[in-house]
């Protein structure tokens, strides 16, 4: 019987969770729980300078977030515990000693400033610089004199020949064993490398599949001879393509953000992410079929079906299928999102009373969510709900309050407002429909000047659904001002035209 499926997702924590970090994740994930296998995360720490505890925590919040649980790992522990390579050090110094015995791996004193040195050399004969053996062979005294002030790295003894190894997406791919260069896999602080570290740990772990992202094809040879090396067998490989920019280059913040954490905090909803993670790269077979659940995913998804070219990220696409998932997301849901951004942005309710701060957002939610690609647009775009003053756009402030009868149409809808005991959005109608049919006019010539008295936007949701939340005494008071500013440019307008007489 084929061995059950173990994946693992092995981040470094460097940095915030990329996109393509989050996306390997997934994928592992899917096909942990397509084959009813194990997932289990392990974090790369060993390069100690460059780890940090937050990214961690950003690692273990993104993968919650996408809800990517994991089975073994940090947090949930397991059977091959500990979880972190930083805490395993005496488990790698075992089998590095090991190679060492086997004579499979040798110690090696050049210090980096030599080896630089060499390596100018050699590049000045126009010779290409790999590692030239010198401590392959160095005599018992000659190394009990360097190992008097110097700690020695531990190099492999690359064998000649070449190495070929099966990737699920490309098929065989062979490297030439000259290119490898005899690469260290104990640095002389004690701490192993990615390659050896990797292995090793693939092998305790029982990892069956290694599904990881592309950039590392060119380790995946190596760690193959440290697999045989080791007399260990050597897993599956599947290198997924990278996540470039729509201009083909590495993703960054010029093509939307590159960090997971960017948009959970903006409101984007992670079945939109988890859906949208997926599709990149991955061919579903419905070509049509844009919107996949977490459970069609799991059931379609299979390696094969994973492009071997870079996948795009396509901003407007997320953005379309967010919206999407926004229109189908439960208001209390959605006004909880709304919420904390407006504590992150620091909009504090008016009054002390938190039920009516609530019932206000959830209104506010209600008038947006037909418009909007994620929570936090609410605020970029609506941000007269939250603000007492209303910023005017120049250019729409002329168009459309220096129009004339704009500032008497206001004033006539403000005082007919002012009249009524209910502001709601028949009420507000109402006052429109038979303003707009005394004056003869169309009504648009009320709609337009009240929403930009009232929002300093041109568009947004339906004027009366926004003039009811804003409520009766926030309409006049804006009105109010807005008919004063026009009557304040229009004086500096006259003013500058007599001057200029
Ligand atoms: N620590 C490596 C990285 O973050 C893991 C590569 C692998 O999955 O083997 O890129």
């Amino acid at each position: 019987m084929a061995d059950k499926v173990r994946v693992r997702f092995a981040p470094s924590p460097t940095g915030f969770l990329h996109l393509g970090g989050a996306r390997t994740s997934l994928f592992n994930w899917v096909f942990a729980r397509k084959s009813n296998g194990t997932f289990i995360l392990r974090i790369e720490d060993t390069d100690a300078a460059r780890s940090n505890e937050e990214s961690v925590r950003a690692i273990l919040e993104g993968l919650s977030w996408l809800g990517l649980c994991w089975d073994e790992g940090p947090v949930v522990s397991g059977p091959h515990e500990p979880y972190f390579q930083s805490e395993r050090r005496p488990i790698y110094h075992q089998y590095a000693r090991r190679l060492l015995q086997k004579r499979l791996a040798y110690q090696c004193y050049c210090s980096p400033e030599e080896l630089a040195q060499r390596k100018e050399e050699s590049l000045a004969h126009g010779d290409n610089w790999r590692y030239d053996r010198r401590c392959l062979s160095l005599a018992e005294e000659n190394r009990e004199v360097l190992a008097r002030d110097r700690k020695p790295v531990l190099r492999f003894l690359v064998p000649d020949g070449e190495t070929s190894l099966v990737d699920m997406l490309r098929g065989t791919v062979t490297f030439q064993n000259t290119e490898l260069d005899d690469f260290v896999i104990e640095k002389s602080d004690g701490f192993p490398t990615y390659n050896f570290a990797c292995v090793v740990d693939d092998v305790l772990m029982g990892i069956t599949h290694v599904i990881r992202g592309d950039d590392h094809l060119s380790n995946t040879p190596r760690q193959v001879l440290l697999y045989q090396a080791l007399d260990f067998p050597v897993p599956r490989f599947a290198h997924i393509p990278m996540i470039l920019g729509k201009d083909k280059t590495r993703l960054s913040k010029r093509h939307g953000s590159p960090s997971l954490a960017d948009y959970r905090d903006k409101g984007y909803l992670p079945e939109a992410m988890f859906n949208y993670l997926a599709r990149l790269s991955w061919a579903s077979g419905e070509e049509e079929q844009e919107i996949f659940s977490r459970e069609e995913i799991i059931d379609r998804f299979s390696l094969d079906r994973v492009a071997r070219h870079a996948a795009v990220f396509d901003l407007d696409k997320l953005n379309w299928m967010n919206g999407y998932y926004i229109r189908e997301a439960d208001e209390e849901r959605l006004t909880d999102l709304l919420l904390s951004i407006l504590k992150r942005e620091g909009i504090k309710p008016p009054g002390d009373q938190p039920d009516d701060w609530r019932k206000y957002c959830r209104q506010v939610v209600r008038a947006m969510k037909p418009r909007i690609h994620y929570v936090a647009q609410i605020v970029e775009d609506g941000r007269y709900f939250f603000e007492e003053t209303v910023d005017y756009d120049p250019p729409v402030f002329r168009k459309v309050l220096l129009e004339p009868g704009a500032r008497e149409r206001l004033e006539k809808s403000r005082e007919r407002i002012s009249e009524l005991e209910n502001v709601t959005i028949e009420s507000l109608e109402s006052v429109v429909r038979s303003l707009s049919e005394e004056q003869g006019v169309a009504a648009a010539k009320f709609i337009h000047p009240l929403r930009v008295a009232t929002s300093g936007k041109k568009g947004g949701p339906g004027l009366f659904e926004m003039l009811e939340i804003l409520g009766k005494d926030r309409i006049l008071i804006r009105i109010a001002r807005a008919i004063e500013q026009i009557l304040t440019a229009k004086l500096s307008e006259e003013g500058g035209a007599s001057l200029s007489l």
